[in-house]
């Protein structure tokens, strides 16, 4: 054995109640609500600073005392995170902004930046000795969760609506999970789901239903920091579904600002982007409640997006107005477009999640919500060669039969 592991983690948080719960021991919700994980940010200071990072190993893992790592030889991993933070002038130029970046997750295991969550909740269901993980998902979720439950020898049980795209279905099930199409929503998944727990003794995996995801996905928040050298960026665009990925983000910056390791005095707007097709956090936001409503008849290409309910809806919410950004809607029928739009400048293969980001990023400029010289950083979750359906509706047919003059080329 290498070191004496010794985890930070001081204790767990039911986030509607603030109440304590037991560290250490299987969790999934506390009051129908998620749990957060708290550290002794302290004791963290004094172990070490944010000049020890440098040197460690380049992916989520380098962050360790600030995860929970109970035990490394547990550790179920392909080597995930410290994705490219990628300077993008010429979509900068498209849209009007000196200074944007794109945080590219979709050179991530798996093609999203679900294995960042993966990699953790699999992890600690490792750690409690949990041998069947099960999760309702209507795109990336599902081959993420296979893949790390194949590479830890745990079974996987995946349901999926019949419409999520088709490389989801088959990546769940060359990955080596039993993965159903169902026929209903995510909601109706998510019911099997919970219904299986009792009969199958399966873990559940869903979406904040357990805590270790939120803690996964906040490595983006910590990558970021440290690869802009500690100084935020003025806004992060962030394709928002059950919204772990922007509360993590946003718990990270807490964390560093707590340890002193930010030299900015201003934390990001962030901005929660969902497609107007499914847009229940967006129309919470604008009506100033706390919680939102179920989305009716909900659609969208950005299937990571497509989330009617959110069992995490107020934290989002606490996030994007505790930051000064805001949460915007924008066309679903543009997606492809803006895709387009990112992939052609910039090379990047942009998910239609990110899309929906850079139509975000245009509204904002328009509305004054942000300044054609503030530092943007939009994040790409996904590749976009998962989403064959989206890729057929907006990209024009190749040319089948190349002609024979030269004009026409
Ligand atoms: C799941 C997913 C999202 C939404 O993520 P949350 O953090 O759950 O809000 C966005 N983009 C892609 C590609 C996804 O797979």
């Amino acid at each position: 054995m290498s070191i004496a592991q010794s985890s930070f983690v001081s204790h767990l948080e039911g986030a509607i109640d603030g109440s304590h719960l037991e560290p250490n021991v299987v969790q999934t919700l506390h009051e129908g609500r998620p749990i957060w994980v708290r550290y002794d940010l302290e004791a963290i200071g004094q172990a070490m600073d944010r000049s020890d990072l440098i040197g460690r190993p380049s992916n989520l893992w380098r962050y360790k005392e600030l995860l929970p790592v109970y035990d490394e030889s547990k550790i179920v991993s392909f080597g995930e995170g410290m994705s490219p933070l990628l300077k993008s002038p010429r979509l900068g130029a498209a849209l009007g902004l000196d200074d944007l970046w794109v945080k590219d997750e979709s050179q991530l295991p798996t093609g999203s930046f679900k294995s960042r969550g993966m990699a953790m909740a699999v992890t600690m269901a490792n750690h409690f000795g949990i041998g069947s993980v099960a999760l309702p998902t209507a795109g990336n979720a599902g081959g993420a969760a296979a893949a790390y439950a194949a590479r830890a020898g745990m079974s996987c049980y995946v349901f999926m609506p019949e419409d999520t795209p088709i490389i989801n279905q088959y990546e769940a099930m060359a990955y080596g999970a039993k993965a159903y199409r169902v026929n209903g929503l995510i909601n109706d998944c998510g019911r099997i789901v919970n219904e299986g727990k009792e009969v199958k003794g399966w873990f559940d995996l869903s979406t904040l239903k357990e805590p270790y995801r939120i803690e996964g996905k906040k490595t983006m928040g910590l990558e970021l920091a440290e690869q802009l050298n500690w100084q935020l960026p003025d806004a992060i665009f962030y394709p928002t579904g059950g919204g772990t990925g922007l509360i993590g983000m946003w718990k990270a910056f807490q964390e560093l600002a707590a340890l002193g390791w930010l030299d900015n005095e201003t934390m990001p707007k962030m901005f929660s982007v969902q497609s107007l097709g499914c847009a229940p956090i967006v129309e919470a936001f604008n009506k100033g409640e706390k919680h939102a409503t179920p989305f009716v008849n909900a659609h969208s290409v950005a299937s990571g997006i497509r989330v009617p309910a959110a069992v995490g809806d107020f934290m989002i919410l606490d996030a994007v107005r505790a930051s000064g950004g805001a949460a915007i809607g924008v066309d679903e029928d543009r997606i492809g477009e803006w895709m387009r739009l990112g992939m052609s400048r910039e090379g990047i293969s942009i998910c239609p999640e990110t899309g929906a980001c850079i139509g975000a990023v245009e509204k904002c400029l328009e509305d004054g919500f942000i300044d054609s010289s503030d530092r943007v950083v939009v994040f790409n979750t996904g590749a976009a060669q998962k989403y064959s359906e989206a890729l057929e509706c907006v990209i024009p047919s190749v040319d089948k039969d190349c002609p024979i003059d030269w004009n026409l080329i």
